[in-house]
């Protein structure tokens, strides 16, 4: 079984001279089509899926264009873009699939910033906490982006139904995740650790997870961790499929939504390793 590729050309259509520009996802897709994955197309989230995240306040903010900040620019019809990415994250969701449509995520809260950040990070509407509250299941939210998904904390703090795990580069932005608080658990890294010592960490964060209690596995799939990226740990595509073997052996129906990676040609290849190894392990082999 080969996890499905969710995409829409229409995740290219904005902020070409943004470091978050539509060449990441392009050039991946081009890798992951060149591999033979099927590609499934998402439809926007609808307001009440938006909703059952965000304040009113703050999606008709971004419906009328104002919001924007240092790094988060208000772009046109930046809402059309953003409910397309929860969208995707809403199917990859429903199917066990790799939501690989941008803007990402992780770090928009309820209202925009979240817990003191000056930004939004490049984020609208927080994707793969749209998918979590659209399936309602009692979630695991693995979220191995080099940045803290400080949005994700925000939302689901002391939330009994889901658990938030996060390895992440420090000191970095957002500056949140030094320690672990109630239900969500981080793991501050220091740059170029490498892959052995990422995958330890790993090892350490999933020891303490009684899989069994979760009915899903959702993962914000950052890739700014690949040596050399925004957030580098200094990992390589081995790396990315160690964390792929690690995901796999939750044996839980698992999705995947793309948040980092700058480099669209390593976000490709690692994707590839991370399913490729996650598959293998998911089915035993
Ligand atoms: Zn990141």
């Amino acid at each position: 079984m080969k996890t499905k590729i969710i995409f829409s050309e229409k995740c290219l259509g904005y902020g070409q001279y943004h470091v978050e520009g539509p060449e990441r996802v392009r050039k991946a897709v081009s890798i992951l089509k060149d591999r033979g994955y099927e590609f499934v197309e998402p439809q926007p989230a609808n307001e009440d899926d938006l909703l059952r995240v965000h304040d009113p306040d703050y999606v008709w903010a971004v419906k009328k264009g104002f919001v924007e900040d240092a790094d988060t620019p208000a772009y046109d019809n930046i809402f059309e873009f953003a409910r397309v990415s929860s969208g995707g994250a809403i199917l990859a969701a429903k199917v066990g699939g790799f939501s690989i449509m941008r803007p990402p995520g992780h770090h928009a809260g309820r209202n925009g910033a979240a817990l003191g950040a000056y930004t939004r990070g490049f984020c609208y509407f927080n994707n793969i906490a749209v998918a979590v509250r659209f399936l309602g299941k009692r979630t695991l939210i693995l979220d191995i982006d080099g940045h803290h998904g400080n949005g994700t904390q925000e939302i689901f703090l002391g939330d009994e139904k889901v658990m938030y795990i996060s390895l992440h580069r420090h000191p970095n932005y957002p500056g949140t995740g030094v320690s672990h608080e109630l239900n969500c658990f981080n793991y501050p890294l220091p740059p170029d650790c490498g892959d052995e010592v990422h995958a330890r960490t790993l090892d350490k964060a999933l020891s303490s997870v009684d899989a069994e209690r979760f009915e899903v596995v959702g993962v914000s799939a950052g890739f700014d961790t690949h040596a050399g990226d925004l957030a580098s740990l200094g990992l390589t595509e081995r790396g990315y499929g160690e964390i792929g073997r690690r995901i796999g052996a939750l044996k839980r129906p698992t999705f995947f939504v793309l948040e980092g990676g700058y480099s669209g040609e390593n976000v490709g290849k690692d994707i590839d390793a991370l399913l490729k190894a996650f598959e293998k392990e998911a089915e035993g082999k």
